[in-house]
């Protein structure tokens, strides 16, 4: 599954899936945009992994929320590498309270970065996109956006609200040979995760049928996959990894 030649953008790419979608992305000779908001060491430790396996990459700041600073990263990244044919939108953060004690601003930080990001992203690079002979488009949901989950009302509605997007979105791509499509994860050990307590990681592991929390190569690997040619027949889908949970 060669990315040969072709330019990926993985928004949120300085830890966790980002990082590891980065990573693998390199190694199947992409050229690789890898954002980072705020983790600027961390973001270029990943290039020069990535560089180190042969590959190439660029660190490019902006915080997904700020449609001026995407736009920007735009021009970094047509600059560099020429334009996108790979865009994951993985960048996301978790503001978690019960309903009744999710405050405005609560809801719509989340709602700005999961959601406000992924339009902001996808319109800058959309253009490149369509005109890319394989053009794809990868947002990153969540199983939370499939089941819900306590405390985390506005993490799940831009998780879900990301099915209605990718399924409109590859309509209006079709005619262009471009795909999008979802990954939906269940519960991977990142930096998200650690914000977890143990005594709700071990309800969470009862209801996981493989009865692990997935590793980022697991949902990594599947990334590539739809990054590829080889998926060029599959759009608008959500594929879930998710260890068996039901949905
Ligand atoms: P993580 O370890 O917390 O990493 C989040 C990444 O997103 C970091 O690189 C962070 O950059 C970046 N980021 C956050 N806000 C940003 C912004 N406004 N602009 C640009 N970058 C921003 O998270 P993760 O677990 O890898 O999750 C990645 C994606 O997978 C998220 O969309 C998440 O919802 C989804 N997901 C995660 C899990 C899980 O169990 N971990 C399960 C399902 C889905 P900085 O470090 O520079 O701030």
């Amino acid at each position: 599954m060669s990315l040969e030649d072709q330019t990926c953008v993985v928004t949120g790419a300085s830890r966790g899936i980002g990082r590891g979608i980065a990573e693998e992305f390199g190694r199947c000779g992409a050229n690789v945009v890898v954002n980072y908001r705020s983790s600027e060491a961390a973001a270029h430790e990943v290039v020069d992994s990535i560089e180190d396996e042969g590959g190439e990459a660029i660190a490019v700041q902006a915080d997904v929320a700020d449609y001026d600073a995407v736009a920007a990263m735009t021009e970094t990244t047509h600059d560099a590498f020429g334009p996108a044919d790979v865009l994951v939108n993985n960048a996301g953060l978790t503001v978690d309270r019960t309903f009744e004690n999710m405050s405005r601003e609560d809801w719509e930080r989340v709602i700005d970065v999961n959601l406000g990001g992924v339009y902001n992203c996808t319109h800058c690079l959309f253009d490149d996109i369509t005109d890319a002979e394989h053009g794809r488009l990868i947002n990153i949901s969540s199983v939370v956006g499939q089941q819900g989950n306590y405390g985390q009302a506005n993490y799940a509605t831009t998780k879900s609200g990301l099915f209605g997007f990718t399924r409109t979105i590859a309509l209006e791509l079709a005619r262009t040979d471009s795909t999008a499509n979802c990954v939906a994860p269940g519960f991977v050990e990142t930096d998200m995760l650690d914000e977890v307590s143990e005594e709700v990681k071990e309800k969470i592991l009862d209801r996981i049928p493989l009865n692990r929390f997935a590793e980022v190569e697991d949902v990594s690997g599947i990334v590539r996959f739809v990054a590829s040619e080889e998926s060029s027949y599959m759009t608008g889908q959500i594929l879930a990894v998710n260890g068996g949970m039901e949905w």
